[in-house]
Protein backbone atom coordinates (compact mmCIF):
# COMPACT_ATOMS: atom_id res chain seq x y z
CA UNK A 1 0.00 0.00 0.00
CA UNK A 2 2.67 2.67 0.44
CA UNK A 3 3.70 2.69 -3.65
CA UNK A 4 0.02 3.59 -3.25
CA UNK A 5 0.64 6.54 -1.35
CA UNK A 6 4.03 7.58 -2.71
CA UNK A 7 2.01 7.59 -6.20
CA UNK A 8 -0.43 10.20 -4.46
CA UNK A 9 2.42 11.67 -2.91
CA UNK A 10 4.13 12.43 -6.60
CA UNK A 11 0.98 13.76 -7.60
CA UNK A 12 1.10 16.43 -4.89
CA UNK A 13 4.43 17.84 -5.91
CA UNK A 14 2.77 18.04 -9.93
CA UNK A 15 5.58 16.00 -11.27
CA UNK A 16 4.67 13.97 -14.11
CA UNK A 17 7.70 12.30 -14.55
CA UNK A 18 8.03 10.47 -11.04
CA UNK A 19 4.16 9.70 -11.36
CA UNK A 20 4.48 8.14 -14.78
CA UNK A 21 7.82 6.08 -12.98
CA UNK A 22 5.75 5.29 -9.80
CA UNK A 23 2.90 4.19 -11.87
CA UNK A 24 5.74 1.59 -13.46
CA UNK A 25 6.33 1.02 -9.76
CA UNK A 26 3.55 -0.10 -9.23
CA UNK A 27 3.16 -2.28 -12.15
CA UNK A 28 5.82 -4.25 -10.88
CA UNK A 29 4.14 -5.21 -7.97
CA UNK A 30 1.13 -6.49 -9.22
CA UNK A 31 1.16 -9.95 -9.34
CA UNK A 32 -1.45 -10.89 -12.23
CA UNK A 33 -3.14 -14.67 -11.88
CA UNK A 34 -6.36 -13.93 -13.64
CA UNK A 35 -4.65 -15.03 -17.45
CA UNK A 36 -7.98 -17.10 -18.39
CA UNK A 37 -9.95 -13.48 -17.42
CA UNK A 38 -7.59 -11.75 -20.26
CA UNK A 39 -3.85 -11.49 -20.81
CA UNK A 40 -1.76 -8.10 -22.03
CA UNK A 41 -0.56 -8.04 -25.27
CA UNK A 42 2.44 -9.32 -26.06
CA UNK A 43 5.76 -6.28 -26.93
CA UNK A 44 6.15 -8.44 -29.87
CA UNK A 45 2.61 -8.66 -31.36
CA UNK A 46 2.03 -4.68 -30.94
CA UNK A 47 5.06 -4.29 -32.82
CA UNK A 48 4.02 -6.02 -35.62
CA UNK A 49 0.32 -4.03 -35.14
CA UNK A 50 1.91 -0.57 -35.45
CA UNK A 51 2.85 -0.33 -38.56
CA UNK A 52 -1.00 -0.82 -39.20
CA UNK A 53 -2.35 1.71 -37.44
CA UNK A 54 -0.73 4.58 -39.48
CA UNK A 55 1.83 4.24 -42.45
CA UNK A 56 -0.09 1.20 -43.58
CA UNK A 57 -3.67 2.35 -43.13
CA UNK A 58 -5.22 1.33 -46.51
CA UNK A 59 -8.21 -0.05 -47.05
CA UNK A 60 -7.69 -3.95 -47.81
CA UNK A 61 -10.55 -3.73 -50.36
CA UNK A 62 -8.58 -0.79 -52.19
CA UNK A 63 -6.72 -1.29 -55.24
CA UNK A 64 -3.36 0.54 -55.00
CA UNK A 65 -0.28 -0.70 -53.21
CA UNK A 66 -1.19 0.55 -49.57
CA UNK A 67 -4.53 -1.23 -49.76
CA UNK A 68 -3.23 -4.51 -51.16
CA UNK A 69 0.07 -4.70 -48.88
CA UNK A 70 -3.48 -4.62 -46.17
CA UNK A 71 -4.75 -7.53 -47.64
CA UNK A 72 -1.33 -9.58 -47.98
CA UNK A 73 -1.24 -8.95 -44.26
CA UNK A 74 -4.66 -10.76 -43.71
CA UNK A 75 -3.84 -12.89 -45.99
CA UNK A 76 -0.48 -13.78 -43.64
CA UNK A 77 -2.65 -14.02 -40.64
CA UNK A 78 -5.17 -16.25 -41.69
CA UNK A 79 -2.18 -18.60 -42.75
CA UNK A 80 -1.07 -18.31 -39.10
CA UNK A 81 -4.13 -19.01 -37.25
CA UNK A 82 -5.00 -21.71 -39.85
CA UNK A 83 -1.79 -23.37 -39.15
CA UNK A 84 -2.02 -23.12 -35.70
CA UNK A 85 -4.92 -25.14 -35.47
CA UNK A 86 -4.14 -27.52 -38.59
CA UNK A 87 -7.01 -25.90 -40.83
CA UNK A 88 -7.10 -24.50 -44.40
CA UNK A 89 -6.66 -20.86 -44.91
CA UNK A 90 -9.65 -20.52 -46.43
CA UNK A 91 -11.96 -21.87 -43.56
CA UNK A 92 -10.58 -19.09 -41.00
CA UNK A 93 -12.78 -16.17 -40.76
CA UNK A 94 -11.78 -13.17 -38.25
CA UNK A 95 -14.22 -11.95 -35.88
CA UNK A 96 -14.28 -9.35 -33.26
CA UNK A 97 -13.40 -11.91 -30.50
CA UNK A 98 -14.55 -15.76 -29.27
CA UNK A 99 -18.48 -14.21 -28.12
CA UNK A 100 -19.02 -13.35 -31.79
CA UNK A 101 -17.35 -16.31 -32.85
CA UNK A 102 -20.07 -18.25 -30.34
CA UNK A 103 -22.82 -15.96 -31.57
CA UNK A 104 -22.10 -16.86 -35.09
CA UNK A 105 -21.38 -20.33 -35.10
CA UNK A 106 -24.74 -21.58 -32.95
CA UNK A 107 -27.26 -19.20 -34.65
CA UNK A 108 -25.52 -19.57 -38.28
CA UNK A 109 -25.89 -23.58 -38.00
CA UNK A 110 -29.52 -23.08 -36.65
CA UNK A 111 -30.79 -21.33 -39.31
CA UNK A 112 -29.04 -22.83 -42.11
CA UNK A 113 -29.70 -26.10 -41.13
CA UNK A 114 -33.67 -25.80 -39.31
CA UNK A 115 -35.01 -27.68 -42.17
CA UNK A 116 -33.41 -30.83 -41.16
CA UNK A 117 -34.05 -30.17 -37.68
CA UNK A 118 -34.15 -27.64 -34.61
CA UNK A 119 -32.41 -29.33 -32.34
CA UNK A 120 -29.09 -28.45 -30.73
CA UNK A 121 -26.96 -30.41 -27.83
CA UNK A 122 -24.62 -28.37 -25.22
CA UNK A 123 -23.51 -28.83 -21.87
CA UNK A 124 -24.61 -26.82 -18.67
CA UNK A 125 -20.87 -25.08 -17.91
CA UNK A 126 -20.65 -23.18 -21.46
CA UNK A 127 -19.70 -19.86 -21.61
CA UNK A 128 -22.57 -17.34 -21.49
CA UNK A 129 -21.88 -16.73 -24.81
CA UNK A 130 -22.77 -20.02 -26.03
CA UNK A 131 -25.43 -20.70 -23.26
CA UNK A 132 -27.38 -17.01 -23.65
CA UNK A 133 -27.30 -17.76 -27.40
CA UNK A 134 -29.28 -20.93 -26.70
CA UNK A 135 -31.14 -18.98 -25.04
CA UNK A 136 -32.34 -17.27 -27.46
CA UNK A 137 -32.30 -19.93 -29.98
CA UNK A 138 -35.14 -21.35 -27.78
CA UNK A 139 -36.71 -18.35 -27.74
CA UNK A 140 -36.92 -18.62 -31.34
CA UNK A 141 -38.28 -22.55 -31.99
CA UNK A 142 -35.20 -24.28 -31.27
CA UNK A 143 -34.73 -26.94 -28.42
CA UNK A 144 -31.55 -27.28 -26.52
CA UNK A 145 -30.30 -30.20 -24.16
CA UNK A 146 -27.91 -29.14 -21.97
CA UNK A 147 -25.63 -31.84 -20.82
CA UNK A 148 -24.64 -33.02 -17.53
CA UNK A 149 -20.98 -32.92 -16.41
CA UNK A 150 -19.55 -35.17 -13.41
CA UNK A 151 -17.91 -33.94 -10.16
CA UNK A 152 -14.63 -32.89 -12.31
CA UNK A 153 -16.73 -31.06 -14.94
CA UNK A 154 -16.06 -33.70 -17.42
CA UNK A 155 -18.68 -34.47 -20.18
CA UNK A 156 -19.22 -37.98 -20.97
CA UNK A 157 -19.13 -38.59 -24.75
CA UNK A 158 -22.20 -41.80 -24.29
CA UNK A 159 -23.68 -38.71 -22.58
CA UNK A 160 -23.69 -37.05 -25.49
CA UNK A 161 -24.42 -39.95 -28.09
CA UNK A 162 -27.56 -40.49 -26.05
CA UNK A 163 -28.65 -36.77 -26.63
CA UNK A 164 -28.69 -37.48 -30.24
CA UNK A 165 -32.32 -37.26 -32.18
CA UNK A 166 -33.31 -37.78 -35.66
CA UNK A 167 -33.39 -34.01 -35.59
CA UNK A 168 -30.30 -32.72 -33.80
CA UNK A 169 -28.22 -30.25 -36.13
CA UNK A 170 -25.42 -29.03 -33.81
CA UNK A 171 -23.13 -30.63 -31.02
CA UNK A 172 -21.79 -27.32 -29.22
CA UNK A 173 -19.00 -28.34 -26.58
CA UNK A 174 -16.06 -26.12 -24.94
CA UNK A 175 -12.71 -27.50 -25.70
CA UNK A 176 -11.64 -26.57 -22.16
CA UNK A 177 -13.38 -25.05 -19.38
CA UNK A 178 -12.87 -21.32 -18.26
CA UNK A 179 -13.45 -21.41 -14.46
CA UNK A 180 -12.13 -25.01 -13.58
CA UNK A 181 -9.76 -25.93 -16.63
CA UNK A 182 -11.18 -29.47 -17.01
CA UNK A 183 -10.40 -30.53 -20.53
CA UNK A 184 -13.51 -32.31 -22.43
CA UNK A 185 -13.06 -35.40 -24.36
CA UNK A 186 -12.88 -33.40 -27.81
CA UNK A 187 -11.94 -36.20 -30.19
CA UNK A 188 -14.22 -39.00 -28.84
CA UNK A 189 -16.98 -36.42 -29.16
CA UNK A 190 -16.44 -35.38 -32.83
CA UNK A 191 -16.05 -38.54 -33.46
CA UNK A 192 -19.34 -39.33 -32.45
CA UNK A 193 -20.68 -36.20 -33.92
CA UNK A 194 -19.19 -37.39 -37.66
CA UNK A 195 -20.69 -40.90 -37.19
CA UNK A 196 -24.03 -39.30 -36.96
CA UNK A 197 -23.63 -36.58 -39.73
CA UNK A 198 -24.17 -33.39 -37.20
CA UNK A 199 -22.15 -30.59 -37.04
CA UNK A 200 -19.85 -30.32 -34.24
CA UNK A 201 -18.42 -26.70 -33.00
CA UNK A 202 -16.29 -26.30 -30.04
CA UNK A 203 -15.61 -22.87 -27.98
CA UNK A 204 -11.88 -23.72 -27.76
CA UNK A 205 -11.52 -19.80 -26.22
CA UNK A 206 -9.70 -21.31 -23.41
CA UNK A 207 -7.47 -23.66 -25.29
CA UNK A 208 -6.05 -22.48 -28.60
CA UNK A 209 -2.57 -21.17 -28.01
CA UNK A 210 -2.46 -23.10 -24.24
CA UNK A 211 -2.70 -26.86 -25.56
CA UNK A 212 -2.36 -28.12 -28.62
CA UNK A 213 -5.56 -28.67 -31.29
CA UNK A 214 -5.60 -30.21 -34.76
CA UNK A 215 -9.28 -29.96 -36.46
CA UNK A 216 -8.79 -32.30 -38.41
CA UNK A 217 -7.97 -35.14 -36.21
CA UNK A 218 -10.70 -34.21 -33.41
CA UNK A 219 -13.55 -34.21 -36.42
CA UNK A 220 -14.37 -30.40 -35.45
CA UNK A 221 -16.50 -28.58 -37.87
CA UNK A 222 -16.43 -24.94 -36.25
CA UNK A 223 -13.94 -23.66 -33.56
CA UNK A 224 -14.40 -20.15 -31.95
CA UNK A 225 -10.46 -19.16 -30.59
CA UNK A 226 -9.94 -15.33 -29.36
CA UNK A 227 -6.82 -13.18 -29.63
CA UNK A 228 -6.71 -11.72 -25.89
CA UNK A 229 -6.58 -15.53 -23.84
CA UNK A 230 -3.06 -15.90 -25.68
CA UNK A 231 -1.37 -12.55 -25.52
CA UNK A 232 -3.12 -11.16 -28.57
CA UNK A 233 -4.97 -7.90 -28.62
CA UNK A 234 -8.95 -7.78 -27.34
CA UNK A 235 -11.46 -7.54 -29.58
CA UNK A 236 -9.57 -10.12 -32.32
CA UNK A 237 -10.72 -13.84 -32.76
CA UNK A 238 -11.76 -16.47 -35.68
CA UNK A 239 -14.43 -19.07 -36.52
CA UNK A 240 -13.05 -22.09 -37.90
CA UNK A 241 -15.56 -23.39 -40.19
CA UNK A 242 -14.41 -26.65 -42.09
CA UNK A 243 -15.20 -26.25 -46.28
CA UNK A 244 -18.58 -27.17 -47.07
CA UNK A 245 -20.52 -26.85 -43.82
CA UNK A 246 -24.22 -24.98 -44.10
CA UNK A 247 -23.87 -21.85 -42.17
CA UNK A 248 -25.86 -18.62 -42.55
CA UNK A 249 -24.02 -15.13 -42.81
CA UNK A 250 -24.23 -13.30 -39.36
CA UNK A 251 -22.85 -9.64 -39.95
CA UNK A 252 -24.20 -8.83 -42.82
CA UNK A 253 -22.41 -5.57 -45.93
CA UNK A 254 -19.70 -5.81 -48.00
CA UNK A 255 -17.90 -8.60 -49.16
CA UNK A 256 -14.69 -8.85 -46.55
CA UNK A 257 -13.99 -12.17 -45.16
CA UNK A 258 -15.31 -13.91 -48.64
CA UNK A 259 -18.83 -12.21 -48.05
CA UNK A 260 -19.42 -14.04 -45.57
CA UNK A 261 -18.36 -11.36 -42.39
CA UNK A 262 -18.88 -8.24 -43.28
CA UNK A 263 -16.94 -4.79 -42.33
CA UNK A 264 -13.81 -3.59 -43.30
CA UNK A 265 -11.00 -5.48 -41.54
CA UNK A 266 -9.33 -4.44 -38.31
CA UNK A 267 -6.39 -5.40 -40.06
CA UNK A 268 -3.68 -4.34 -36.95
CA UNK A 269 -6.28 -6.52 -34.81
CA UNK A 270 -6.01 -9.10 -37.45
CA UNK A 271 -2.02 -8.56 -37.85
CA UNK A 272 -1.66 -8.94 -33.83
CA UNK A 273 -4.05 -12.36 -33.67
CA UNK A 274 -1.54 -13.77 -35.99
CA UNK A 275 1.24 -13.39 -34.42
CA UNK A 276 0.52 -14.13 -31.45
CA UNK A 277 -0.89 -17.59 -32.39
CA UNK A 278 2.23 -18.45 -34.27
CA UNK A 279 4.28 -17.28 -30.82
CA UNK A 280 1.83 -19.23 -28.69
CA UNK A 281 2.69 -22.29 -30.30
CA UNK A 282 6.12 -22.41 -30.97
CA UNK A 283 6.62 -21.42 -27.19
CA UNK A 284 4.02 -24.29 -25.87
CA UNK A 285 6.34 -27.20 -25.70
CA UNK A 286 8.47 -25.15 -22.86
CA UNK A 287 6.31 -22.92 -21.34
CA UNK A 288 3.20 -25.28 -20.65
CA UNK A 289 6.16 -27.38 -18.50
CA UNK A 290 6.93 -24.20 -16.64
CA UNK A 291 3.14 -23.59 -16.18
CA UNK A 292 2.30 -27.03 -14.83
CA UNK A 293 4.92 -26.51 -12.07
CA UNK A 294 4.07 -23.18 -10.92
CA UNK A 295 0.11 -24.31 -11.11
CA UNK A 296 0.96 -27.87 -9.28
CA UNK A 297 2.95 -26.28 -6.75
CA UNK A 298 -0.08 -23.63 -5.88
CA UNK A 299 -2.45 -26.47 -6.15
CA UNK A 300 -0.80 -28.54 -3.59
CA UNK A 301 0.41 -25.67 -1.07
CA UNK A 302 -2.94 -24.04 -1.23
CA UNK A 303 -4.31 -27.62 -0.54
CA UNK A 304 -2.52 -27.89 2.85
CA UNK A 305 -4.52 -25.52 4.63
CA UNK A 306 -7.89 -27.27 5.79
CA UNK A 307 -11.05 -27.70 4.67
CA UNK A 308 -9.67 -26.61 0.95
CA UNK A 309 -10.96 -28.79 -2.47
CA UNK A 310 -9.77 -28.18 -5.84
CA UNK A 311 -11.87 -27.81 -8.75
CA UNK A 312 -12.08 -29.41 -12.20
CA UNK A 313 -10.16 -32.51 -13.04
CA UNK A 314 -7.18 -33.63 -11.31
CA UNK A 315 -5.66 -33.95 -14.12
CA UNK A 316 -6.90 -33.35 -17.11
CA UNK A 317 -6.92 -29.82 -16.61
CA UNK A 318 -5.33 -26.75 -19.01
CA UNK A 319 -1.59 -25.85 -17.66
CA UNK A 320 -2.17 -22.51 -16.50
CA UNK A 321 -5.73 -22.76 -14.11
CA UNK A 322 -5.94 -24.24 -10.26
CA UNK A 323 -9.15 -23.39 -9.11
CA UNK A 324 -10.28 -24.01 -5.03
CA UNK A 325 -12.40 -23.85 -2.33
CA UNK A 326 -11.88 -22.31 0.85
CA UNK A 327 -15.00 -23.27 3.01
CA UNK A 328 -16.26 -20.92 5.66
CA UNK A 329 -15.40 -17.41 3.82
CA UNK A 330 -16.44 -15.81 0.43
CA UNK A 331 -14.46 -15.68 -2.61
CA UNK A 332 -15.47 -12.18 -2.54
CA UNK A 333 -13.58 -11.02 0.46
CA UNK A 334 -10.59 -12.88 -0.24
CA UNK A 335 -9.93 -11.45 -3.88
CA UNK A 336 -10.35 -7.79 -2.02
CA UNK A 337 -7.20 -9.01 0.35
CA UNK A 338 -5.61 -10.35 -2.24
CA UNK A 339 -6.31 -7.10 -4.12
CA UNK A 340 -4.53 -5.00 -1.13
CA UNK A 341 -1.15 -7.27 -1.64
CA UNK A 342 -1.32 -5.96 -5.44
CA UNK A 343 -2.56 -9.96 -6.53
CA UNK A 344 -5.04 -10.36 -9.18
CA UNK A 345 -7.37 -13.17 -9.07
CA UNK A 346 -10.95 -14.21 -9.78
CA UNK A 347 -13.69 -15.94 -7.79
CA UNK A 348 -14.69 -19.32 -9.55
CA UNK A 349 -18.70 -18.14 -8.72
CA UNK A 350 -18.65 -15.19 -10.66
CA UNK A 351 -22.00 -13.53 -9.30
CA UNK A 352 -24.12 -12.01 -11.27
CA UNK A 353 -24.16 -8.66 -9.76
CA UNK A 354 -28.11 -9.04 -9.66
CA UNK A 355 -28.43 -11.81 -8.26
CA UNK A 356 -26.00 -14.14 -5.63
CA UNK A 357 -26.38 -17.45 -7.42
CA UNK A 358 -22.98 -19.24 -7.26
CA UNK A 359 -21.28 -20.42 -10.50
CA UNK A 360 -23.42 -22.16 -12.81
CA UNK A 361 -20.57 -24.40 -13.45
CA UNK A 362 -19.18 -25.29 -10.29
CA UNK A 363 -23.33 -25.91 -9.19
CA UNK A 364 -23.62 -28.22 -12.86
CA UNK A 365 -20.60 -30.36 -10.91
CA UNK A 366 -22.66 -30.83 -7.88
CA UNK A 367 -20.79 -28.51 -5.54
CA UNK A 368 -23.04 -26.97 -2.61
CA UNK A 369 -24.05 -23.71 -2.74
CA UNK A 370 -22.39 -22.37 0.53
CA UNK A 371 -19.01 -23.46 -0.33
CA UNK A 372 -18.88 -22.69 -4.11
CA UNK A 373 -18.82 -19.28 -2.91
CA UNK A 374 -15.59 -20.14 -1.07
CA UNK A 375 -13.74 -20.56 -4.39
CA UNK A 376 -11.17 -19.01 -5.89
CA UNK A 377 -9.16 -19.30 -9.52
CA UNK A 378 -5.44 -18.65 -10.24
CA UNK A 379 -4.63 -18.54 -13.58
CA UNK A 380 -0.57 -18.08 -14.05
CA UNK A 381 0.98 -16.92 -17.39
CA UNK A 382 4.05 -16.13 -19.05
CA UNK A 383 5.65 -13.32 -16.45
CA UNK A 384 4.35 -15.50 -13.41
CA UNK A 385 7.73 -16.85 -11.38
CA UNK A 386 8.24 -19.18 -8.70
CA UNK A 387 8.35 -16.14 -6.70
CA UNK A 388 5.10 -14.89 -7.20
CA UNK A 389 3.76 -18.17 -6.45
CA UNK A 390 5.21 -18.05 -3.51
CA UNK A 391 4.38 -14.48 -2.29
CA UNK A 392 0.54 -15.78 -3.85
CA UNK A 393 0.79 -19.51 -0.95
CA UNK A 394 1.45 -16.81 1.64
CA UNK A 395 -0.48 -14.31 1.39
CA UNK A 396 -3.75 -16.76 0.66
CA UNK A 397 -2.99 -18.71 3.59
CA UNK A 398 -2.74 -15.75 5.79
CA UNK A 399 -5.95 -14.01 4.15
CA UNK A 400 -7.73 -17.33 4.58
CA UNK A 401 -6.33 -17.51 8.58
CA UNK A 402 -7.90 -13.75 9.20
CA UNK A 403 -11.11 -14.19 7.10
CA UNK A 404 -11.80 -17.46 9.14
CA UNK A 405 -11.20 -16.00 12.54
CA UNK A 406 -13.95 -13.29 11.23
CA UNK A 407 -16.91 -16.13 9.90
CA UNK A 408 -19.14 -17.33 12.30
CA UNK A 409 -19.46 -20.33 9.94
CA UNK A 410 -15.27 -20.90 10.73
CA UNK A 411 -15.90 -24.78 13.43
CA UNK A 412 -13.64 -24.36 16.71
CA UNK A 413 -11.22 -26.37 15.40
CA UNK A 414 -10.07 -23.94 12.44
CA UNK A 415 -10.14 -20.89 14.43
C1 LIG B 1 -13.20 -15.36 -22.85
C2 LIG B 1 -14.09 -16.43 -23.33
C3 LIG B 1 -15.05 -16.18 -24.32
C4 LIG B 1 -15.32 -14.80 -24.85
O1 LIG B 1 -14.29 -14.35 -25.67
P1 LIG B 1 -14.16 -12.77 -25.97
O2 LIG B 1 -13.09 -12.68 -27.00
O3 LIG B 1 -13.79 -12.13 -24.67
O4 LIG B 1 -15.49 -12.31 -26.48
C5 LIG B 1 -15.81 -17.24 -24.77
N1 LIG B 1 -15.63 -18.48 -24.30
C6 LIG B 1 -14.71 -18.77 -23.36
C7 LIG B 1 -14.54 -20.17 -22.90
C8 LIG B 1 -13.92 -17.75 -22.84
O5 LIG B 1 -13.01 -18.04 -21.90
Amino acid sequence: MSSFQEYLDTWNTNNIVKAIHSVNIMEKKIIYMDHAATTYTAKEVVNAMLPYFSDEFGNPSSVYSIGQSNKKAIDNARTQVAKAINAKPEEIYFTSGGTESDNWALKGVAFANERKGKHIITTSIEHHAILHSCQWLASKGFEITYLPVDKYGMISPESVEKAIRPDTILISVMYANNEVGTIEPIAEIGKIAKAHGIYFHTDAVQAVGHIPIDVVADNIDLLSLSGHKFYGPKGTGALYIKKGTRIQNFIHGGAQESKRRAGTENVPGIVGLGVAIERAIAKMPEETQRLIQLRDKLTRELLKIPATHLNGHPTKRLPNNTNIIFEYIEGESILLFLNMKGICASTGSACNSASLEPSHVLTAMGVSHEIAHGSIRLTVGERTNEEDAKFVITSLTETVKKLRAMSPLTPKELR
